[in-house]
């Protein structure tokens, strides 16, 4: 067993692949930027490990992974490869720039995986064998997961384990790829592991729970139970980050949902008055929620918005307060309050908008109401260059789509189309997010405003400007996406 009696060993690593792992969930692709700013944030809360991405996966995911290394502080800076030489040699040119890197390297384990690559128990063996020693060759800290380890057989497991440790791997990550163990089965595996392979007390055993049936969270507290000292995670369990995804948090949700703070019922008031801790195992502030929140508005001057950015940790040159200062103007005419969530929409939508955007809206005025059909009349920016059109459908946003979709053809699948209330009120900010399908490729395009069909139309274009960019890159492997 681990010897929990040295804290060192006794503390939990917490190992985040949102970049990674969170990246493959569908429509969750992040920019290049994207994913520099969550790894600065990462890092910035003391995360210990950060998976930064699937290097050999794309041209893309290799920058990625190098541009994060380059630039971490304190965290080790982890990316991942298949168990051969070719995509661990790619991973480390990606993560050597890191002052502390780490290389992972996978294979599926289990029966049906053994399966694909057509091994046998024993050319598995010799194959872990040979990549993790490759991997150690070049990083003194090497992790090693057997991909599908809850549907491997217990012996060839504990074999296989003892392996990588021996061939020189410090961390050993068990999975639940499928997402179907139990907390006392999750726990059970770790203790097994523990007890029977030989050197297990020298490295570190991890846990990568998938939520497929909702019991991640406590499969991983389990595995710690049982002497797991790092937990693999994800931020609100995908790849999405204050929006970056275009997945709404569901209000419901364990701590991070709208509710988690929200008391309804008279007998939670009151104790919360009394006490807070009465009803509430968490502060808001624990969280990122701002106890007090400071609402703006349309007499709110420069420095208040500079300052209440800043509180929302956005620091601006004075060119981009000046930008946002007229677009802060904007909205407060429409809107009488301007709450932080709207600050933070339309921080989201003007980083956007810096990007070298090759369409977007000019113009747009939609008639809907009882009378069918709906029309919309809408000047779009191509290239630098006006188009006009009408069009009609089902709806104000059908309309507007078919505009888009006249001035602009493609053959892109529209997926997902959502829209969230920012905040309260009828006169509240609408995010729409709208998720686009061509070839494989999955682009989600996000923007908000006060009037539902404008942020519909801006995010349609937004996930096509997306989309373009994508086009230009790399087309997906299939068989990269479907990992740990
Ligand atoms: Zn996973």
């Amino acid at each position: 067993m681990i010897d929990t009696s040295t804290p060192q060993k006794d503390r939990v690593l917490i190992f985040d692949t949102t970049l990674r792992d969170g990246e493959q969930s569908p429509g969750a692709t992040m920019s290049h930027s994207e994913k520099l700013e969550i790894a600065q944030l990462l890092d910035e809360m003391g995360v210990d490990i950060i998976e930064a991405g699937f290097p050999i996966a794309s041209e893309g995911d290799f920058e990625a992974v190098r541009d994060i290394a380059k630039g971490a502080r304190n965290a080790v800076i982890c990316g991942l490869s298949r168990a051969n030489t070719t995509d661990i040699d790619r991973c480390w040119e990606a993560v050597r720039h890191a002052a502390r890197p780490r290389i992972h390297t996978f294979i599926g384990t289990s029966p049906l995986h053994r399966d694909i690559p057509k091994l046998s128990k024993d050319a598995m063996a010799e194959v872990i064998h040979a990549t993790v020693s490759h991997a150690r060759n070049l990083c003194d800290n090497v992790q090693w997961s057997p991909m599908d380890a809850t549907r491997t057989e217990h012996d060839y497991l504990c074999r296989v384990v003892e392996i990588a440790i021996k061939a020189g791997a410090s961390t050993i990550n068990i999975p639940d790829t499928v997402g179907y163990t139990a907390p006392r089965e999750s726990a059970a595996l770790i203790a097994m592991l523990l007890e029977r392979v030989p050197g297990a007390d020298e490295v570190v055993f991890s846990t990568h729970c998938h939520n497929d049936l909702g019991m991640a969270t406590a499969n991983a507290l389990a595995a710690v139970e049982a002497g797991a000292r790092q937990i693999e995670c994800t931020i609100n369990g995908l790849g999405d980050v204050s929006g970056v995804s275009g997945f709404p948090v569901q209000y419901n949700k364990a701590i991070v949902g709208k509710n988690a703070f929200a008391h309804e019922s008279g007998i939670h008031q009151d104790g919360m008055l009394k006490n807070a801790e009465t009803f509430e195992i968490m502060r808001p502030e624990d969280i990122g929620l701002a106890s007090t929140s400071l609402v703006m508005g349309k007499h709110s001057g420069r420095a208040a918005l500079r300052a209440k950015l800043s509180e929302l940790g956005f620091e601006l040159g004075d060119n981009q307060l000046k930008d946002i200062f007229v677009r802060f103007k904007a909205l407060a005419d429409r809107k009488k309050e301007v709450y932080d969530d709207d600050l933070i929409a339309l921080m989201r939508d003007s980083t956007a908008a810096e990007q070298s955007d090759r369409l977007s809206i000019k113009f747009l005025r939609v008639i809907c109401g009882t009378e069918a059909p709906q029309s919309a009349d809408l000047t779009l920016t191509v290239d630098g260059v006006d188009h006009q059109t009408t069009a009609t459908g089902d709806g104000p946003v059908d309309a507007t789509f078919k505009a888009v979709r006249a001035l602009f053809p493609h053959e892109a699948r529209l997926d997902l189309y959502q829209v969230h209330a920012v905040t309260e009120g009828t006169d509240a900010q609408a995010t729409v997010s709208v998720r686009l399908e061509e070839d494989g490729r999955i682009v989600t395009g996000q923007s908000s405003d006060t009037d539902t069909v404008v942020a519909s139309a801006k995010a349609y274009v937004n996930a096509l400007n997306r989309l373009l960019i994508r086009r230009t890159k790399q087309a997906p492997d299939a068989g990269l996406r479907s990992v740990s």
